[in-house]
């Protein structure tokens, strides 16, 4: 029977899975591995970014006032003195009043020079250099440091490594970096009527869906995934299964948590001394969801049904992995769209599967079909779930709803 006492909200589901995270230590890694890695320490740079005044254009080294009242009729000319190369050297090199040094793209500037005029706005004319528009002083000119100074706090503990995060390591001249471990994740399917892939099945026989939605999901957020089965709905079975899935840090089984004669997942957990922290979720999909802790192990019954299994694992699995991994930010985005459609809702908290376009700026969404939680095709073809808070029954089309965008990266 339902107990009132160990049903939470959504809301409260995620705070108490947070509550009991204990982030992982960190590892040495070389940055061609980093990335999507969360960092494990701040990133300051003891370098200048450039190291030197350089050029931000091919063209020529100069002194911008000596082309005050340059024009395309009246050019100003320059002689043209030496020549300097993207890592070449200044070393005897001087601009002064009347001369010009070419110059390419990320070369030092030279000194006595304080613009680069970049070729299109010049011609060669034996050793001169005609020039046709005034230079304004620092004209494509990057100053030492621009980019990143000395002692800059560059990236932060609890960053997720981009593409352009792994660059600036490469610029600041890291080959590894230190990021949180990945947590090992072991998964269970519980059920009798389970059939894996390649079993022959009678028709009755329901295929294993969710070890693989769920290895898909944990891979997707870096996490170390070890699929151990599908387990019988037994005591003797799923108690041997458990205590092994516990040598990881996190576990999840999915099936086994309503209210049925099999349903064993609650049975087990105190018999393996997991302190059960709630075992309903008021939410649809995904209501019976029994979370528990064993030391710093984080073990989650997630319902059977493949929508719900997903669901879940993306409202309350995926923040728990992403903080176990010491990442800042682990919510999906959330914004408001046109709803398309007319949704009826029955007064709950409704993950309603849905698809988003926009159109002249403007989020617009509509549903992906039947919301049954066994219909994975309309999940496969969600890329959002449209919220609907608790107590509404209807909302009709062209009204404002919450979307949630699940395939966007977390902010
Ligand atoms: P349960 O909560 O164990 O009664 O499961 C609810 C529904 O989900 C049943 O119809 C199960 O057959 C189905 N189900 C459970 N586990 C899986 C799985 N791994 N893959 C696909 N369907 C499943
Ligand atoms: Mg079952």
């Amino acid at each position: 029977m339902r107990n009132k006492d160990v049903t939470v909200s959504l809301e409260e589901a995620l705070e108490i899975i947070l509550d009991s995270v204990s982030p992982l230590s960190g590892e040495d890694i070389s940055i061609m591995e980093a990335s999507n890695r969360v960092l494990y320490e701040d990133i300051v740079s003891d370098i200048m970014i450039p190291p030197v005044d350089d050029s931000a254009m091919d063209g020529y080294a100069i002194i911008a006032d000596n082309t005050n009242r340059a024009s395309k009729n009246n050019p100003i000319k320059l002689k043209i003195i030496g020549e300097i190369q993207a890592g070449g050297s200044i070393i005897g090199k001087q601009v002064s009043k009347g001369t010009a040094i070419r110059i390419m793209t990320g070369a030092p500037i030279p000194e006595g020079a304080d613009s680069v005029v970049r070729f299109e706005d010049t011609e060669e004319e034996a050793r001169c250099v005609k020039i046709f528009r005034e230079v304004v002083k620092h004209e494509n000119y990057r100053t030492a440091g621009e980019n990143i100074n000395k002692r800059d706090h560059v990236l932060c503990k609890g960053d997720r490594l981009s593409s352009a995060d792994v660059g600036i390591l490469a610029s600041l001249n890291y080959n590894t970096v230190k990021v949180y471990k990945q947590p090992t994740v072991s998964i269970i399917s519980t059920g009798d009527e389970l059939a894996d892939i390649g079993e022959k099945t009678q028709t009755s026989r329901i295929r294993n869906v969710n070890a693989y939605t769920l290895y898909s999901e944990v891979r997707k957020y870096n996490g170390l995934p070890d699929y151990l089965g599908i387990v019988k709905d037994t005591l003797k079975d799923m108690k041997e299964i458990f205590s092994k899935a516990l040598m990881s840090n996190v576990v999840i089984s999915s099936g086994g948590v309503s209210t049925g004669k099999y349903d064993l997942i609650k049975e087990i957990y105190s018999d393996l001394n997991i302190e059960i922290q709630f075992e309903w979720v008021n939410v649809k999909p995904g209501r019976p969801c029994v979370f528990g802790k064993k030391d710093n192990k984080l073990i989650f019954g997630l319902p059977g049904n493949p929508v719900p299994t997903l669901t879940s694992f993306i409202q309350l699995v995926r923040p728990a992995l992403l903080r176990l991994m010491g990442a800042k930010k682990i919510k999906k985005p959330i914004v408001n769209a046109f709803l398309e459609e007319d949704i009826n809702s029955a007064k709950v908290h409704h993950l309603v599967r849905g698809f988003f376009t926009i159109k002249n700026n403007e989020f617009y969404v509509s549903t992906t079909g039947n919301q049954k939680p066994s219909v994975l095709r309309s999940m496969s073809a969600a890329n959002c779930l449209i919220i609907i808070p608790e107590n509404i029954t209807k909302v009709k089309a062209g009204e404002k709803v919450a979307i949630q965008l699940i395939d966007h990266d977390e902010i």
